[in-house]
């Protein structure tokens, strides 16, 4: 008895043992393929981690514009209306360039923009520069006043890093529009090792401005920018950066907390200089005069003029010439060496809407007259 209980427990164990090895082998295949087919995921993962992760960081930082704007039929225009992420979302192929994230700081029409709106987008834009994955940021930004927007951050950015400002001529719902291939262009050039020491650059239609120079030249056309006799700073073809130019060297300002008040007056044949008088009467720090030719005005401005001066206001002398330099060559009143010996500043080759941010930032960072006329040299 005792003999037959021993060989059926021997049985049953053997059994047991070779059902458990088998079902362990089953099991544990079952077991084994799981843990193989999880760390194959964890593996897929962490190398999509570690590809994402080796992937350039782009921030597109959307502020309005043409480029964000479709036809309302409620008021027969175009207005603003794409969100930051639909805007991204409409570029083919820009997962592959690069990490994109997209920063939303407004949704308006750049005629719209002032020099605090640009101050706080130059605090956000550095602000995400910071992060060392990010490589640079492109800004979207509507034509009207991208120049001027783009000029603000050159000088008030503390990073080095890539910005290209962008946008668009023709609006979203327009036939072809030109936004997502600006867009894609932007983001390969603010990657592209040959762009990076540009600063900040306008880039529409495949050529790379400084923000220095650049200036918008037609009013519906896609190629509407360029930096007249400075010439472009490169040119995006074939999936590439083709570099012409090192960037001009930048003036740098810090960024001010509060911006001093300059306004900015076109001058014209009769102009009798009441405005400027006006101007100065309203307690403003700085102006920069529009004036003709190579930087000159009549008689009645030339003493307007002297009444501001005589106010501590600091005068900047600009021209409507939309190529060339301001030069001290007329001496008779109100040519352009006439109102330098006044104490007038000539502003050189800067057009007057950049001329009155940049005298606008160095009075609030308190500079006086003498370093500003050094600035304007530049
Ligand atoms: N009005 C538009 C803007 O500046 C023009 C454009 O973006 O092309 O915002």
């Amino acid at each position: 008895m005792k003999y037959e209980v021993r060989r059926f427990f021997i049985v049953i164990f053997s059994l047991f043992a070779f059902v458990h090895s088998d079902a362990d082998n089953h099991v544990g295949g079952y077991v084994t393929k799981k843990i193989e087919r999880q760390s194959l995921q964890d593996r897929e993962k962490k190398e999509v981690q570690s590809k994402k992760y080796l992937r350039p960081k782009v921030i597109i930082v959307t502020t309005g514009g043409t480029i964000a704007e479709k036809d309302d039929p409620k008021t027969g225009g175009a207005v603003p209306a794409v969100s930051g992420k639909d805007l991204i979302q409409a570029v083919p192929g820009l997962g592959k360039l690069a990490d994109i994230d997209v920063v939303q700081f407004s949704n308006i029409d750049s005629s719209h923009m002032t020099p605090e709106l640009w101050r706080n987008l130059s605090e956000k834009v550095d602000g995400v520069l910071q992060d060392s994955r990010v490589k640079g940021v492109v800004v979207t930004h509507g034509t009207d006043t991208m120049a001027e927007g783009a000029y603000f951050l050159d000088i008030t950015l503390k990073s080095n890093k890539p910005v290209v400002f962008v946008g668009a001529m023709r609006d979203a719902s327009d036939l072809s529009p030109d936004g997502p291939a600006n867009i894609y262009n932007a983001v390969l050039q603010v990657i592209s090792p040959e762009a990076q020491k540009f600063g900040v650059t306008v880039t529409l239609n495949q050529f790379i401005n400084s923000a220095r120079y650049v200036r918008k030249t037609e009013t519906t056309n896609v190629q509407t920018f360029n930096s007249g006799e400075n010439g472009y700073l490169g040119y995006i073809a074939m999936g590439k950066v083709h570099k012409f130019h090192d960037r001009v060297p930048a003036i740098k300002l810090p960024l001010p907390k509060k911006l001093a008040n300059v306004a900015l007056l076109k001058t014209y044949a009769g102009d009798d200089g009441n405005f400027i008088r006006y101007a100065v009467d309203t307690g403003i720090k700085g102006i920069v005069i529009e004036a003709v030719g190579a930087g000159n005005v009549n008689e009645q401005v030339a003493a307007a003029i002297e009444y501001a001066l005589s106010k501590s206001v600091v005068v900047a002398i600009a021209t409507r010439v939309l190529n060339g330099s301001v030069y001290p060559i007329y001496g008779d009143v109100g040519g352009g060496k006439a109102l330098q010996k006044m104490g007038a500043i000539l502003v050189g080759d800067m057009t007057s809407p950049k001329a009155r941010l940049l005298l606008m930032l160095a009075l609030s960072n308190n500079r006086c007259a003498q370093e500003i006329r050094g600035y304007f040299r530049f």
